[in-house]
Order: C-alpha cells, then sequence, then structure tokens
C-alpha cells in the first residue's frame, strides 16, 4: 500500500475569465461528491482566482497558482507573492513548468528560490521537471541537473510537502503522450535519485505526477503505474467533463 495521497491537478495556462471560471467550477462541483482519497486541484490564471477561491471555500476542490515571485513584496511590477495567493485561496503553486522556463526566463536558480519561498510562506509546491525532444536520448542527466539545481536549500521535510511532476516537454500540448511504461521508468529513475540524495522513506513519502497530453482516453493507464500519483493536466483540465473523467480514472485504481 502506498501512502501517498493522488493529486489530479489541471493547468489551465491563459485560458479562461473569471466568469469563466465560475462557470466551470459551478459544473465541476456538480459532479463531484465529497472527495478524500484523492485530492483535485485546479490551477487557473491569476485573474480567476480571487474569485474562484470564494466559490471554493468549503469545497474539496483545491485551488492552486500557475507561478509566484520569490519575494515577499516590493517593487516587482507585475510579479505576485505567495501572500497574495494564499490570500485568495490557494493551497498550491506550480514552480517551474516548462513554458516558465522557456518562454519566461525561469532558470534553475530562479526555479530553487521560488520553491524555497513558497515552502517558507506556506504555500504546496509542484515543481515541474522535463526534457525536450533534442534531450530525450539524455532523460537522466537532464532530470539529474534539474533535480540537484532546483531543490537545493530543500531538506527532506520540505521534500515531503511537495510534489513533484514529471512533464515531457515534447509531450506538452503536442498530443503526444509518452507510454506508461516510459512515464514509470522516468518517475522511477526520479524516486531513485531521491533515495540516493535524502533516503528510501522520503523517497516513498514524495508525490510524484505525469504530465503530458494526459486525457480521459489514457489516464487510466498512465494512473496505473506503480510510480505515478497523479497527473499535471493541461487542455483536458479546460472541460469540465473531460477533466472529471480524468479524475473518475484516477478514483478507480
Ligand atoms: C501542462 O501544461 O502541464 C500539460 C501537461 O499540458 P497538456 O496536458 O495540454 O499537454
Amino acid at each position: 500500500m502506498t501512502m501517498r495521497r493522488p493529486l489530479i491537478a489541471g493547468n489551465w495556462k491563459m485560458h479562461k475569465t473569471p466568469q469563466e471560471t465560475e462557470e466551470f467550477i459551478v459544473e465541476f462541483l456538480s459532479k463531484l461528491a465529497n472527495e478524500e482519497r484523492i485530492e483535485i486541484l485546479i490551477v487557473p490564471p491569476f485573474t480567476s482566482l480571487d474569485r474562484a477561491g470564494k466559490l471554493l471555500k468549503g469545497k474539496s476542490l483545491l485551488l492552486g497558482a500557475q507561478d509566484m515571485h520569490y519575494e515577499a513584496e516590493g517593487a516587482f511590477t507585475g510579479a505576485i507573492s505567495a501572500r497574495m495567493l494564499k490570500a485568495c485561496g490557494c493551497s498550491y503553486v506550480l514552480v517551474g513548468h516548462s513554458e516558465r522556463r522557456e518562454l519566461f526566463g525561469d532558470d534553475d536558480s530562479v526555479v530553487s528560490r521560488k520553491l524555497n519561498a513558497a515552502l517558507r510562506d506556506g504555500l504546496r509546491p509542484i515543481l515541474c521537471v522535463g526534457e525536450t525532444l533534442s534531450e530525450h536520448d539524455r532523460v537522466e542527466e537532464k532530470i539529474t541537473q534539474q533535480l540537484t539545481e532546483d531543490l537545493d536549500g530543500i531538506d527532506e521535510h520540505a521534500l515531503a510537502e511537495m510534489t513533484i511532476a514529471y512533464e515531457p516537454i515534447w509531450a506538452i500540448g503536442t498530443g503526444k503522450t509518452a507510454t506508461p511504461e516510459v512515464a514509470q521508468e522516468t518517475i522511477s529513475m526520479i524516486r531513485d535519485w531521491i533515495t540516493s540524495h535524502y533516503d528510501n522513506a522520503t523517497a516513498q513519502a514524495t508525490r510524484i505526477l505525469y504530465g503530458g497530453s494526459v486525457k480521459p482516453a489514457n489516464a487510466a493507464s498512465l494512473l496505473a503505474q506503480r510510480d505515478i500519483d497523479g497527473a499535471l493536466v493541461g487542455g483536458a483540465s479546460l472541460v469540465a467533463e473531460s477533466f472529471f473523467q480524468i479524475v473518475e480514472a484516477a478514483r478507480s485504481q
């Protein structure tokens, strides 16, 4: 029996106004019975968080943000701090999503500062790691380098508060999913890395998700893998019914 609680997280990226967010939440909650065995999380854009937080108060659907700044406050035009996110009702934050790394210049030292700040300020980070298509033949080297640099300053207690998401960049938004076997192999390699850099108990306690074109049709076979503790879902999380079907696939494991 695993002690890890599955998590299904929906990253909406730059989609949905506050009104569209409300419509999704109302529809999704009408499908969802009180959920305790697995955690379910939506990650809307910043402008929807306050409204979503009010609608989700006391509900079993959790709220997260797509990014945060590592400083608590100050002259950082356009940036959002952990405290602001918590005040909107967020309990989670994505850190190091490949789009932040590739399009907005978040390098490993920035990712590490954000991770440490999230933990310090009481948000549970989901650290995203993954390789591009051209890096795929040296995936272990790439992931090891990201983990080593991103987890700088994170002890075993902090790691237990975190979730890691393995997202092969070639599978994000492309319709190409890693096969369940390939996803399992890389995620088990990440768990082995945690065993050797922390200890086995920490490795067994750390939740690791797969992300990259997860949809209702492939969710069950991915989630059936021994080391895959849930999914980070992009496109398929934008429609309440398809996100719900992925949640159902996780529940029936
Ligand atoms: C993501 O944004 O993290 C993601 C996995 O996107 P998609 O499911 O659309 O590939």
